[in-house]
């Protein structure tokens, strides 16, 4: 079912369609100051939004496609975001490359990039640090640097309402992303115990989930265990040696393969070289004949 909008004082939780699934994303908007962060959500509510109560300035969490789409509908209004994920905003072939994709999937996620989300080169007008504290009147917005998904994934903290928007880390059965060149595994783990610290009352999440009121700590647990869980699997296959295709092609971390393929290749790829380098760094798995085992 489509999560209804909700309005908590003059802080809106946006619903995307597809319950924000990708490649939706859920907004925020800020009632009186008139900022949308993450507009990617629903073209048409955004519209409205925009012609009805004013949209003075975007913000973004962090630099993912599925966060940016709609940017173009609010002309050159300011842009904020983290100075870290600045770079691929403004340039595709950063943006490319920070996904660290090659040829062939290069030039189909160029033009996907381009023509679905909408990409236009955008400098930011200014920036988004951890630590800042904005106040507007019976709003004050604390930004909470929070890296691994990106390195410069940033949250929200809206000190009056109990409100804390976690962008990406989206409370989702999935569990987290880090899988892009810039991405870190152990970052992402430190983000989700200090965000899990920060007091709130109410959590909105990037995606699906959307609106969290009860039971969280469950569902931190459930979330942050995901990351072990696949750390486990890969741990278990690697009892017999195996090169990184084998263990690809196990699809441990999707579990099965999906459509669309590339897709999803992609992903479970990413994600795949991702633990396999943690797990070499802390010394469980080592490289026998070019393959991995445990140590
Ligand atoms: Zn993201």
């Amino acid at each position: 079912m489509q999560p209804d909008e909700k309005h908590f004082g003059p802080v809106w939780f946006i619903p995307g369609v597809k319950r924000g699934r990708y490649p939706y994303c859920n907004s925020v908007y800020i009632q009186g100051p008139g900022i949308i962060i993450d507009p990617a959500s629903d073209e048409d509510r955004l519209r409205e939004i925009r012609d009805q109560e004013g949209i003075q300035e975007v913000w973004l969490s962090h630099w993912h496609e599925d966060h940016f789409t709609y940017l173009d509908l609010f002309g050159d209004v300011p842009l904020r975001i983290c100075r870290k994920d600045a770079p691929p905003l403004s340039d595709i072939g950063v943006l490319l490359d920070w996904y660290n994709l090659k040829d062939p999937h290069r030039n189909h996620w160029r033009k996907l990039i381009e023509e679905t989300f909408r990409f236009r080169p955008r400098n930011p007008t200014s920036f988004l640090e951890d630590g800042d504290v904005i106040p507007f009147g019976n709003i004050t917005v604390e930004i909470i640097g929070a890296p691994g998904h990106t390195p410069g994934h940033l949250s929200f903290l809206f000190r009056e309402q109990g409100i804390l928007f976690l962008g990406d880390y989206d409370m989702t059965s999935f569990g987290p992303w880090y899988g892009d060149l810039y991405s870190s595994i152990e970052e992402t783990t430190d983000s989700l115990r200090r965000l899990r610290a920060t007091p709130a009352d109410i959590w909105f999440t990037g995606h699906d989930t959307g609106v969290i009121t009860d039971n969280e700590d469950q569902l931190w647990r459930q979330y942050e265990n995901v990351i072990y869980q696949r750390e486990e699997k890969i741990l278990s296959f690697l009892a017999t040696p195996r090169s990184i295709t084998e263990i690809v092609q196990s699809w441990l971390i999707y579990g099965k393969p999906r459509e669309p393929l590339a897709f999803f290749e992609f992903g479970e790829h990413a994600l795949t070289v991702k633990h396999i380098d943690w797990l070499l760094k802390k010394g469980l798995i080592e490289i026998v004949d070019g393959k991995f085992a445990r140590a």
